[in-house]
């Protein structure tokens, strides 16, 4: 690749994502644009685009949040993963106004304030590169640890593994999966050692979309099976497992699918829709509580995430009964 080539690749890759590539994205090598153009954002600028941090600099607060909303993954429990940027330690960085912040901390900053000096802003989701406004709220380490050791995705030993190459084989991606992801255990499973869902299944990212590692592995594993509409169970009843001797496909128990269907917040209805607004209605307007502790509440009765109480309470979903709510109360 020279010069001229490596330029058409931002230029097109600027086209495309509407942004230019970081340093450590695979469109071209680092060592390779630091030998040919000294260093990453000599490369950008002969390219003649934005950097993306120019680019922000342009946009108003309102435009900004906007844009990094539309860019994030948005997934099943409301969690806006940052997977377009630089990720370090699992956290998403991005360069603001020339401060290179977390992106969780810049996102707080901009849409609840200034986080008190010595504070950590911590995900009520577990999910690290997660920026929904909704699933940050300030905390001490403490309190962070505590939490993740309810979820049982707390972790002790190992810290810094090996960051898997993006785009690998499929075939290499599967023993990449196996075995650098998870460490085996006493009984013969290996154990997730990545993100976990709330649920406790270890999830990964495959071709840009956020799966579960076992789910993933079984199909890698299988020769892709068409296993749509069907779940891949865990023949040893360990979440975090991803030995594929392990996994075989199934349909759910009556019991579990109604756990499921609770917890995607099927369970939901008009009336209990309207419950739940009445009820956050009067906390908001009495302050007799915190909406905080309101939405907790919800999920223990409703046994749903706290993004489905979200996607009511901030008409997101459900929102017809929403407006017909609001109209009725004028
Ligand atoms: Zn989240
Ligand atoms: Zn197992």
């Amino acid at each position: 690749m020279n010069k001229e080539e490596c330029i058409e690749i931002v230029q097109e890759y600027y086209e495309e994502y509407g942004r230019s590539p970081t340093h450590d994205s695979d469109v071209i090598p680092y060592t390779l644009a630091k030998k040919l153009f000294g260093t990453w954002t000599e490369l950008i600028k002969q390219s003649g685009v934005l950097h993306t941090n120019q680019k922000y600099s342009n946009l108003t607060v309102d435009e900004f949040l906007k844009l990094f909303e539309s860019r994030c993954d948005k997934i099943e429990e409301g969690c806006w993963e940052a997977n377009f940027i630089y990720k370090k330690k699992g956290y998403a960085r991005i360069t603001y106004n020339n401060i290179t912040w977390a992106a969780h901390r810049l996102i707080y900053t901009l849409v609840k304030g200034p986080i008190p000096e010595g504070k950590l802003v911590r995900h009520t989701c577990d999910v690290k590169a997660c920026c929904n406004p909704d699933h940050l709220e300030i905390g001490t380490d403490q309190l962070n640890q505590l939490d993740s050791l309810e979820r049982g995705t707390w972790r002790t030993g190992k810290t810094t593994r090996e960051i898997r190459p993006k785009n690998l084989p499929d075939a290499e991606l599967l023993e990449w999966l196996v075995y650098k992801d998870c460490d085996p255990d006493d009984n013969g499973c290996f154990i997730w050692q990545k993100s976990l869902d709330p649920d406790g299944y270890g999830l990964t990212h495959y071709k840009g979309v956020t799966k579960r590692a076992a789910r993933l592995i079984y199909i890698l594993h299988n020769n892709y099976p068409n296993i749509e509409g069907q779940i891949v169970r865990h023949t040893c009843d360990v979440k975090a497992c991803c030995n594929p001797d392990h996994l075989i496909i199934g349909t759910l128990s009556n019991n579990a699918l109604d756990a499921r269907k609770n917890r995607k917040g099927l369970k939901f209805n008009e009336q209990s829709v309207r419950v739940v607004l009445t009820g956050y209605y009067e906390v908001k307007e009495n302050k007799n509580m915190l909406i905080k502790d309101f939405i907790k509440i919800i999920t223990k009765e409703y046994n749903c995430s706290a993004g489905t109480v979200h996607d009511i309470i901030y008409n997101r979903k459900w929102k017809d009964v929403y407006a017909d709510f609001h109209k009725n109360l004028k």
